[in-house]
């Protein structure tokens, strides 16, 4: 447990005399602290697993963490360990105690597209650019604990205090569906805390010790469920890197580094210097760009690792030629070293920067897996099944109720629909709720009530088998009695159908699994599901492909192999945030890109780019020349497609020839 650990991480992982800060650049070990540091509280500190919660920035990021702590704890020993993200562990919270928030323990949990859907309703608007910013208003106050009414006494102008007003409609049409946005999962938790003492002391008995991973880029109200949880005393470890906050505009707060120290005045801080992941060639390129940046403190990260390759620019005609020599060179490279696949990354600022590159990798034969795009979960098709899921679990989830009454079509058309959600909402009941009382019969007609009927007794047989059988069997009736698949094909062409299907399948073999393995019913796994989305997508662990990322959802991995595409002005740094602070979060993100290298770091930018119909000339970023020190190998069009074909080519005679054919 503590080998393979230099000095001051071994202190860290051994420091329990009370609250500990470990703030250290990239690369340098702060998650490796966090796993060894549990082992060692079960095996050397006799913690039983269950006293124990480390929380990371993803579902991901979990899932790693289990598997490293997994390979230093036998299954007996691990066993009970909370791993989670702050939402998980809100959710977990969250579905013990929802009774002293008024809420059923089967409340449903929105993702942001069904919540935006109702603010939509709400503030009566198709205005995307307006729902966006009123939602992004109404989760800043829900982060730093703001009520509606204090969210109204708190606005700037009168269109905020609107914003406010509609924050509180907003809440009461959550509570009346039962459910949750992802805010809620921590700010209610919080509230609840605060007002129920008792309740506060049974989850810090519970939860005795604290790992908090990226501590840097928690909010305003994850910061206050920690403080509450970990207690007085301070039982914690929190590690991070204010220079790699780049969760500014979702609401998180550096600040909160600063008011840890303050909170606790004998917190103590241990600082790691020295970088396992890159060689030095890309950490001194990294530690020039931050630089550039006001910051509290260098961090003089320096490795050991050799110098490595240069670093390389190649500077491209459009887009499409970038992508094409990403996928040149990728497979040269790994040809060349005979590599694998997941050896590579490419990361890129914004998620639409991805539709080229995955054209570029399916023409050229590469796989690749997309993390952080349109998640797995936001598809049509897994949207239609975990409605049916959520309505099992919440028959007074109305969002749910419509979408899964109407998919596939079963004769419950819009003007049932409208009339049922009249009636329901004069008698403050959900529409499920409705169709079951006798003055439904006067409001509808027999063959709109009977179509309903049917529909409400399906969901309550589900509903009976779902909390006895296991989820794997009730979800494959489910499905059968739906019949979805044969929906599929009658809705759409082939192909469409087919992909979706597999989906589908794909998705309750998933929730099956996760059934088994974790021994939970289909109602406690729909919960799962709604957060699932938050971040990212499926076990991708074991495919060989390359991994296509936003650098947002790249944050604390690394890679052997990275290219960063679309290092231009008004790209990275995005061109909405060329100034001031919000330039210093671009160089971050920057940052935070050129640290998840570990042998080679390619940069590429382009020429021209095409907004909208019309063709603009780029320029390199500014972070490209802060970078640079000299030693920068530029590549320009050495590798135009022509050529690049030739070489694919030749390759494939090579490898015939390797293969003797
Ligand atoms: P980030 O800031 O990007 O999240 P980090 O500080 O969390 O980085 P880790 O991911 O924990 O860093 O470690 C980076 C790499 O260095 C990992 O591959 C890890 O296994 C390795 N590493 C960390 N500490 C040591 C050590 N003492 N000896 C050898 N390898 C180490
Ligand atoms: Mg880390």
């Amino acid at each position: 447990m503590l080998s393979n650990l230099n000095t001051p991480q071994r202190e860290a992982v051994k420091y329990l005399d009370g609250p500990l800060l470990v703030l250290a650049g990239a690369g340098s070990g702060k998650t490796r602290v966090i796993t060894r540091k549990i082992a060692y509280l079960v095996r050397e500190c006799d913690f039983d697993a269950r006293h124990i919660a480390a929380i990371t920035f993803t579902n991901k990021a979990a899932r790693e963490m289990r598997e490293r702590v997994g390979e230093l704890l036998d299954g007996k020993q691990a066993k009970g360990m909370t791993i989670s993200t702050f939402h998980s562990l809100g959710l977990a919270i969250l579905r013990q105690e929802a009774r002293a928030l008024g809420y059923k323990p089967q409340f449903s949990v929105l993702d942001a597209a069904d919540a935006a859907g109702i603010l939509a309703e709400i503030i009566k608007t198709t205005d995307k650019q307006v729902l966006r910013r009123a939602a992004g208003r109404i989760s800043n106050w829900k982060n730093a604990l703001l009520t509606p009414a204090g969210a109204e006494q708190a606005a700037e102008d009168e269109a905020d205090a609107q914003v406010a007003r509609a924050y509180h409609s907003y809440q009461a049409t959550l509570k009346a569906y039962q459910a949750m946005d992802f805010d809620d999962l921590i700010r209610l938790p919080v509230d609840l805390f605060r007002s129920e003492a008792d309740v506060l002391t049974r989850w810090q008995g519970r939860l005795r010790y604290l790992l908090v991973d990226e501590y840097q880029d928690t909010n305003g109200a994850q910061y206050e469920l920690m403080k509450l949880l970990a207690g007085p005393m301070g039982r914690f470890t929190a590690v991070g890197d204010d220079d790699q906050a780049i969760y500014a505009w979702r609401g998180a707060d550096v600040e909160n580094l600063r008011r840890l120290g303050e909170d606790y005045p004998n917190l103590k801080l241990i600082p790691l210097t020295q970088n396992y992941r890159s060689s030095r060639r890309i950490l001194d390129a990294a530690n020039r760009v931050i630089r550039h940046n006001s910051r509290l403190h260098d961090k003089n990260l320096w490795s050991e690792l050799g110098h490595g390759d240069p670093i390389q620019t190649v500077e491209c005609k459009d887009d499409r030629h970038e992508a094409e020599t990403v996928a040149v060179r990728i497979d040269a490279h790994r040809f060349q070293v005979r590599g694998r696949y997941a050896d590579y990354a490419v990361l890129y600022r914004g998620n639409h920067q991805a539709r080229v590159i995955e054209e570029a990798f399916r023409a050229a034969k590469i796989p690749y897996l997309l993390s952080g795009g349109q998640s797995f979960f936001d598809r049509a098709e897994i949207k239609d099944i975990t409605a049916y899921l959520r309505l099992i679990a919440n028959p007074d989830d109305d969002p749910a109720f419509i979408r899964a009454a109407t998919t596939p079509r079963r004769g419950i058309g819009p003007s049932t629909l409208e009339r049922l959600g009249h009636y329901a909402a004069e008698r403050h009941v959900s529409l499920f709720a409705a169709m079951f009382e006798e003055g439904a019969k006067a409001a509808l007609a027999a063959k709109q009530l009977h179509p309903l009927l049917e529909f409400g007794e399906f969901i309550n047989r589900l509903a009976f088998r779902a909390e006895r059988e296991a989820a794997g069997t009730v979800l494959d009736e489910m499905l059968g009695a739906i019949r979805y698949e044969t929906w599929l094909y009658d809705s759409e062409d082939e192909r469409a159908a087919r992909g979706k299907w597999e989906n589908v399948r794909e998705f309750v073999d998933w929730l099956t699994r996760k059934g088994e393995e974790e021994g939970k019913s289909l109602v406690e796994l729909s919960q799962t599901v709604a957060l699932m989305s938050l971040l990212e997508g499926r076990s991708e662990d074991e495919v060989d492909a390359v991994r296509l990322s936003t650098l947002h959802a790249a944050k604390g991995l690394e890679f052997p192999h990275v290219f960063l595409v679309g290092v231009e002005e008004e790209i990275l740094p995005h061109r909405e945030c060329l100034e001031g602070s919000r330039l210093e979060e671009e160089r971050r993100l920057m940052y935070v890109g050129i640290t998840r290298a570990q042998r080679s770091l390619t940069l590429t930018w382009c020429k021209r780019r095409k907004r909208g119909q019309e063709w603009l000339p780029c320029d390199p970023s500014r972070f490209l020349a802060e970078l640079d020190d000299g030693d920068v190998k530029r590549a320009g069009d050495t590798l135009a497609p022509e050529a690049a074909k030739a070489a694919g080519k030749r390759r494939l005679a090579d490898l015939k020839a390797m293969l003797g054919g």
